[in-house]
Parts: C-alpha cells; sequence; structure tokens
C-alpha cells in the first residue's frame, strides 16, 4: 500500500513538472511573440538599432525559435546601410558650403587651338566632346525629422523647396533631359536643347515617390533616380509597383546604384561583378527595357569598379565630384552638384551655370 502511494506521488511530481516546464516554455514563447511582433513594428518605423535589440532579446527568452533570424539579418543590413551612409557622406556634411568651380561655358562647336589648322584645309567640324549640362543630386525629399543633425540637413530637401527650385528652373528657360539625351549630345547624334539640366535622386527612397514625383508631373519636368535594387521590401524605400508606375509615366527615368549599396572598392571583383551587373538585371528585369546608367554608392569608385561598370554594359555613371562640365570621354566619372537641403533658393540659383 505505501509503495503505491509513493508511486502514486512520484507520478504527480512528475505530472506538474511537466505541466510547470511547459507552461514556462509557452510563457516564454509568448513573450519572445510580443518582442517579436514590437521589433517588427520598430524596424517598419526604420529604427533598425532599437529593432535588433529586441530581436536578440526575443532570441534569448526563446532560443528554439528559428523565425527571428530572417528580420534580424535584414534589420542589421537596414542598420549597416545606414551607418554606412552617414559614415561616407559626413565629409560632404561638414563642408560648409560646396566650392564649385567656376562653370565653363562650352560652345556646341569648339575647335582646337592647339593644333593650328591649315588654311586650304577643308574644315572639319569636330563633335561636341564636352558639354555644360550640371547634373544635379538629391537624397531624402521629406521635412527633415532631426533638424539638429548637420548630415540630415544636408541630405533633406523639404518638398516645398523642390518645388520652388523646380519652379525656379521652369521660370528661367531650364530643361530638363535625361542620360540618355546627354549621351546623344555629347556624340553629336542630337542638338540639346537650352540650358540643359539633370535631375538625379540616390537611393530610391519612398519620400521621392509620395513628395518629389507629383511635382515633377506638376511641372513635367524629368528626372532620374539611382535605385538599390535588393530594398523594396523595406519600408523606407519605393516598392517595385511605384517604379514601375514611375517608368510608365515618361518622366521618371532609373539607373541602377546596385543591389546593397556597399563601398565597391571595398569588395572582391566576384561581389563587384554581382552588385554591379546583378542591379542592371533586376531593374531590366522589372522593367522590361535596357538600364544604361549606374551611380557609385558613396561616389567610391577605383579603376577596377570603373571596369566592372563599363563591361556590365552601361553606357555611362555618375560620381559625387563636384562639377557642371560632362565630357564624353569621362562618361563613366561624371560629376554632379549636391544640392543642400540648407540653401536658399539664391544659393541653390547661383550654383548652376
Ligand atoms: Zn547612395
Amino acid at each position: 500500500m505505501r509503495v503505491v502511494t509513493q508511486q502514486k506521488i512520484f507520478i504527480w511530481v512528475i505530472f506538474l513538472l511537466c505541466i510547470s516546464i511547459l507552461s514556462f516554455g509557452v510563457w516564454r514563447y509568448i513573450s519572445s511573440s510580443l518582442l517579436i511582433a514590437k521589433a517588427n513594428q520598430l524596424y517598419a518605423q526604420d529604427q533598425p538599432e532599437t529593432a535588433i535589440l529586441l530581436y536578440q532579446q526575443a532570441r534569448s527568452t526563446f532560443p528554439f525559435r528559428r523565425d527571428i533570424e530572417t528580420p534580424l539579418r535584414r534589420a542589421k543590413i537596414l542598420l549597416q546601410s545606414e551607418l554606412k551612409f552617414e559614415d561616407k557622406t559626413q565629409s560632404i556634411a561638414d563642408l560648409p558650403k560646396q566650392q564649385l568651380p567656376v562653370p565653363t561655358k562650352v560652345p556646341f562647336f569648339h575647335f582646337p587651338t592647339s593644333t593650328p589648322t591649315p588654311l586650304l584645309t577643308p574644315t572639319v567640324i569636330p563633335m561636341p566632346k564636352q558639354l555644360s549640362v550640371p547634373i544635379l543630386m538629391y537624397h531624402h525629399i521629406r521635412i527633415n525629422p532631426q533638424p539638429g543633425n548637420a548630415l540630415w540637413a544636408l541630405l533633406h530637401v523639404s518638398p516645398q523647396q523642390l518645388d520652388q527650385q523646380l519652379q525656379y528652373l521652369v521660370s528661367h528657360g531650364y530643361h530638363s533631359i535625361t542620360f540618355d539625351d546627354l549621351f546623344a549630345g555629347l556624340e553629336g547624334t542630337i542638338v540639346l536643347p537650352e540650358k540643359p539640366i539633370i535631375l538625379t535622386f540616390d537611393d530610391g527612397w519612398g519620400s521621392f515617390y509620395e513628395n518629389a514625383f507629383p511635382l515633377f508631373q506638376k511641372y513635367q519636368l524629368k528626372a532620374t533616380e539611382f535605385i538599390i535594387t535588393s530594398y523594396q521590401t523595406y519600408p523606407a524605400y519605393m516598392t517595385w509597383e511605384q517604379i514601375q508606375q514611375m517608368d510608365a509615366s515618361g518622366l521618371i527615368s532609373f539607373g541602377a546604384h546596385t543591389r546593397d549599396h556597399p563601398d565597391l572598392t571595398k569588395l572582391s571583383t566576384k561581389t563587384v561583378v554581382n552588385e554591379v551587373t546583378g542591379s542592371k538585371r533586376d531593374l531590366e528585369t522589372h522593367l522590361k527595357k535596357s538600364i544604361h546608367w549606374f551611380a557609385y554608392p558613396y561616389g567610391a569608385y577605383n579603376d577596377r569598379v570603373v571596369k566592372t561598370v563599363q563591361d556590365a554594359g552601361f553606357t555611362g555613371a555618375v560620381t559625387t565630384n563636384i562639377g557642371t562640365v560632362q565630357i564624353l570621354d569621362n562618361r563613366f566619372l561624371m560629376p554632379r552638384v549636391m544640392v543642400d537641403g540648407r540653401w536658399s533658393l539664391t544659393d541653390f540659383a547661383q550654383r548652376l551655370p
């Protein structure tokens, strides 16, 4: 009888122990699920740093689950890209004002002056090899959420500022063109309109679709957006549907800006090829047209990177080097003018040739 009682007690203890372990497990699982939900929310609000902490906390709360690694990796990529972006552009942000070279007035037809042409030789009109075409560079088009941050102040042009700048361009006779137009102009196959200008936007931020695209429709001006082709599911970036819609409008052209926005000079050749040709292919797949233009992330390039861009079949590429003169032979290293969010309209106008 005593043995039976002892057995019963033992079974009960084991049973209660199992129930406790099970309850503990369920409680930990629910806690980690709540943490993941909160982390997803923060990620969607573009706060990857806090999201990463919560994902890690969720993982230590319930180490057996396998559904944390993917969102955690995604948040780390986003954070890394933001940090790299800040790091690389900090030096530009520190500059009080851009020191632009005096714009060179380049005649449409220019004659070489170094070797005088003999008088009786028939004059051959050389093709224009360089043209004065400012390529403006923008990033975010939205109200700066961190006005005290110098870098953010540089990179954020408000919708109202852009509206004024576009209005200025229209009322002062500027004509927005595409990169294909510029190339044709440099080759001499077309004559560019008076005061040609190119407007570029880097990274494919969602703020472009929300705030800038309506302005380009309003003024019927053209722009080129350089897309990071693995970011379309990230909340702060444009989706493929939005990109396709803008492409169909005929106002917005698209160029490649790699798949993950790395500093290409720091990568193996194989990875550079994947980033460069891969982003071209991604855009071509989604837009069903050939993509001709590329922008180096952070404006970082070396001979190997430039050669990879040429070999990938691009027509040319833009840098963050400052200048407004575009040269045919230098079309894989085209300079731009970074529009600083702290500029007044007068500052903006002074930067244009
Ligand atoms: Zn970029």
